[in-house]
């Protein structure tokens, strides 16, 4: 078995039996995060929702197929990507997560892309660019590439806010169009 994959396995056992916060106990499973282990591109949300809830998987409701969508206009499938949430429990009637939950949880998520190592990170909404960049607002910063330490990050509008507000989702579907000229721009710089 490939030791990436085996890594992000152990991982998943353990954010199945996390207790670090109480959004265990009210959800009804874990959404670990799910995709190709060695993948250059990676999406990162907020947290479950209802759907992802039911599922134990990430961006399967209605923001998951405006990305899957979205996905397809750039030609790249969901086999190609992870993709993950910064919270893995969903908190209560989606609210959004504490600082005490996130930082409780964020272990996981710095864990996974340790051993993932992708080309670029696509944060989805403000708790995803917060997560990396704490002080950076996604009304100035969304269709810009960034960087922390050796991360490349993209920061671009949740897909559920894109299906709110037709403005956001304007600046998703064109932020989202950007992404391979985006990490063509990294592959350049990196030769
Ligand atoms: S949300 Fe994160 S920290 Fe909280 S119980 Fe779940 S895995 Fe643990």
């Amino acid at each position: 078995m490939n030791d990436k994959f085996k890594l992000l396995q152990e991982i998943e056992t353990e954010i199945k039996i996390c207790t670090k916060c109480p959004l265990y106990k009210t959800s009804n499973c874990s959404v670990a995060g799910e995709g190709f282990y060695d993948a250059e591109l990676v999406f990162i949300g907020e947290a479950p929702g209802a759907s992802e809830d039911k599922t134990g998987k990430p961006f399967v409701g209605l923001a998951g197929k405006l990305l899957n969508k979205n996905l397809d206009s750039i030609k790249i499938t969901r086999k190609d990507i992870w993709i993950g949430n910064i919270i893995k429990h969903r908190p209560p009637e989606n609210r959004n997560p504490s600082i005490q939950e996130i930082k409780a949880c964020e272990t996981y998520l710095k864990r996974q892309l340790d051993i993932i190592k992708p080309k670029l990170i696509v944060t989805l909404g403000k708790f995803a660019l917060n997560f990396f960049l704490p002080e950076t607002v996604l009304s100035e910063s969304h269709g810009k590439l960034l960087t922390k330490a050796d991360l490349n990050i993209y920061p671009i509008y949740h897909p559920a806010a894109a299906l709110r507000n037709g403005e956001f989702k304007k600046a998703f579907v064109q932020d989202f169009l950007q992404i391979p000229a985006i990490i063509e721009t990294i592959s350049s710089k990196n030769n």
